[in-house]
Formats: structure tokens, C-alpha cells, sequence
């Protein structure tokens, strides 16, 4: 099959839907008839190998169930895909006459894993999916299409997982949603499909996730589905039932990324505002940094060290504090100082070291 093709062609969000782990022959022809039925599907998946955190969890039923991938989709009409971490499973899957393989989070991570990955699939013609390296590596993730590239696999999409975090406030994994943007930046053709299911871990967060991918103009979403998600072997708190599915697509809003001259004009006056602003952002920028080479100089000429840590502290602090009159987060008051502290740092100590020939600090 072609993936690409069907992605592009398709109306709305291309689905990838079906249950974290095949279970039994049973589990998965239901919950793919009633996908099928409701037209939730355009992708058929289950994973077979599970890559699980914790040696006693369940990892998967192993090479036995890609016959019930297989079988299920037929009965219903849809390709399948499945999730493999080596060279052994991905010509197990391909025997199997699975339709598209994808490179687990855990498996991107790993450039030795990928590259045997790759070497295997020499010559084949099948569309493969990468998701993102666990860790927020954005050369990583690229640098595995790379080297699925280079064995002739032309056919390719990506996955947005999200990344690790230590105990996130809200989320199973970070999303970090710049990572997947400048992604799509550098690879213009390559679809990018939204895994809001281990993004959230929990059924309640995933419309919101969903809503911001198809905001963000995403091609497609992957979204674990199960006939009884409480009695799921894997993931059980992030998986829904087709219903729960069905319910979250139609309050899904689906806007067009497509305008017509009159709504582009408009657009233009309202972005001709937001450029004139930036100019004055970047000129008080600017102006800021002049200060900041003064300050070297006066810091040079008294002998002292550029940074005193309780003075940064009370900058930051009183921008934090007034987070809410600006209707700004406090995470981004944080990056926004904390990348004008960096620059002025540069300007700093340019002017305090001007002999030292690598004295920018990165
Ligand atoms: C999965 O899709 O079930 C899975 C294990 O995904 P990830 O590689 O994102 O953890
Ligand atoms: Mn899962």
C-alpha cells in the first residue's frame, strides 16, 4: 500500500486506530469490525512486541498474533500496522503480510537498532512510520529517516509521541510541540501524524491533545482503541472504547488549512500588526543589549563577575509575578528571560574577555 498517497488523499484526519497490544484473535476482529463499521479507521494497529518500562509487565503476545492483525484486517477491509524494534520482527511482520511497520519510541532512540532495522528492510517495498526518540532529540528522530532513506524506503511518516519526563504535571509524556513543528519544518514532505493516546495517558486529556494536532494542521492521528479498555493487558487508562471514539471525533473541530483571497487579505492586515510590533520588539531588544554591553564594561572596569545569581533571581521573580496581568504562562516568561539573560551573558562577556578569541559563550 501507499502510505503517503492515502494520507494526502485523504478527507480530514488520516486514523490510525486499534488497540495498544493484540490479545486474543477475538479482541481484535471486534473492536476492528466496529472501527470499521463506524468508519474510525483508515489503519488497522496493534502492537505485537510491547518495549515495556517494567520487566513484569505484559510485552506483547509475540509473533502468534500477527496472523489476528492480518485476519482482522481483511475481514474489514483495512491494512494493518504494527510496531518493530528490530531486524527479527520486521521480517516476522513482513512474512506476516503486515501493510506498514512503525519504529517505536523506544527503538528510534537507539541508532544501531534503527540501522539494523533499516539494512533488513533493503529493497522492500513498504511504508514505515517513525515515531519520536523517547528523549526530545529532534537530529535523532531525523537522523532515523535518514537512515531508512538511504536503505530505499521512500515511503515514510512520522509520529508524534511525546517525550520522557520526570513526573510531567499533566501529561504521560511531555508533548514539547516545537520539536514535531521544526520537524515538519526541515522535512516538508514527510506526513506527521499526532499519538495523543501516550501523549496524555489518560482518556479524559485526549480530545484537547487532538484539537491542538488538528489546529496545528497535523495529517493524521493515532489513537488507542479497545473493545473493554479497563480490562486492557497494556495502557489500559489512555486506551477508549470505538464509542468513546466516535464521541471524541465529532467534538473534534476540523478547520481548513486552505483560504480564499478575501480571508487572505484580512489575515494580512492583522499580520502587517503583528510584524510592526516585532520590529519594536526587536528594536527594544536591541536597545537592551547596548545596556547590557555598558554594564560589561562598568563589571570589567570594577573587576567584577558577570552573573550574581540573587539579582537574576528577582528579575525573573517580578516577571513571573505579573504572569497574569500579561496573560502570559509563567513557562514561557521563564524561556523568554532566560533567552535574553543568555544573549546578554554573550554580550557581556565579549566585552569583559575582548582578547580571549572564543569567548562567545554557545
Ligand atoms: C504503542 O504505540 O503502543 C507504543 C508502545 O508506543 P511508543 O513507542 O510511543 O511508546
Ligand atoms: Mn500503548
Amino acid at each position: 500500500m501507499k502510505l503517503q498517497e492515502s494520507i494526502n488523499n485523504n478527507q480530514g484526519p488520516y486514523l490510525i486506530t486499534g488497540p495498544c497490544s493484540a490479545e486474543t484473535p477475538d479482541q481484535l476482529m471486534q473492536v476492528c469490525v466496529e472501527i470499521a463499521q463506524n468508519k474510525q479507521a483508515n489503519l488497522l494497529r496493534a502492537g505485537i512486541w510491547k518495549p515495556r518500562t517494567r520487566p513484569d509487565s505484559f510485552e506483547g503476545v509475540g509473533a502468534i498474533g500477527l496472523p489476528w492483525l492480518v485476519e482482522a484486517g481483511k475481514a474489514c477491509g483495512l491494512p494493518t500496522t504494527t510496531e518493530i524494534a528490530n531486524a527479527h520482527h520486521a521480517n516476522a511482520a513482513l512474512k506476516a503480510g503486515v501493510d506498514v511497520l512503525w519504529i517505536g519510541a523506544r527503538t528510534t532512540v537507539n541508532p544501531f537498532a534503527v540501522q539494523e532495522i533499516a539494512d533488513a528492510l533493503k529493497g522492500v517495498d513498504i511504508p514505515v512510520m517513525v515515531k519520536n526518540p523517547v528523549n526530545p532529540d529532534l537530529e535523532l528522530w531525523i537522523g532515523a529517516f535518514e537512515r531508512l532513506e538511504k536503505a530505499g524506503i521512500k515511503d515514510l511518516a512520522a509520529i508524534h509521541r511525546g517525550f520522557s519526563f520526570y513526573k510531567h504535571p499533566k501529561y504521560r509524556n511531555a508533548p514539547n510541540w516545537e520539536i514535531p513543528m521544526a520537524f515538519r519544518q526541515r522535512c516538508q514532505d514527510i506526513p506527521m501524524i499526532c499519538d495523543p493516546s501516550h501523549i496524555a495517558g489518560k482518556r479524559d486529556l485526549l480530545l484537547e491533545i487532538c484539537q491542538k494536532a488538528m489546529d496545528l494542521n497535523y495529517d493524521g492521528l493515532m489513537i488507542e482503541t479497545h473493545p473493554d479498555p479497563l480490562k486492557a493487558w497494556s495502557d489500559a487508562s489512555q486506551q477508549v472504547t470505538p464509542k468513546g471514539l466516535g464521541k471524541l471525533l465529532m467534538n473534534l473541530v476540523l478547520r481548513s488549512s486552505e483560504s480564499n483571497e478575501t480571508i487572505e487579505q484580512q489575515l494580512q492586515e492583522f499580520r502587517d500588526k503583528i510584524e510592526l510590533l516585532d520590529d519594536r520588539l526587536f528594536d527594544i531588544l536591541s536597545s537592551r543589549m547596548n545596556l547590557s554591553k555598558e554594564v560589561g564594561e562598568f563589571k570589567r572596569l570594577n573587576n567584577i563577575t558577570i552573573y550574581q545569581q540573587e539579582h537574576w533571581a528577582k528579575v525573573i521573580s517580578k516577571r513571573m509575578s505579573k504572569s497574569e496581568d500579561y496573560q502570559l504562562t509563567e513557562r514561557f516568561i521563564r524561556q523568554a528571560m532566560d533567552a535574553i539573560h543568555q544573549e546578554s551573558i554573550r554580550h557581556q562577556t565579549k566585552v569583559m574577555n575582548p582578547n580571549l578569541p572564543n569567548s562567545e559563550t554557545p
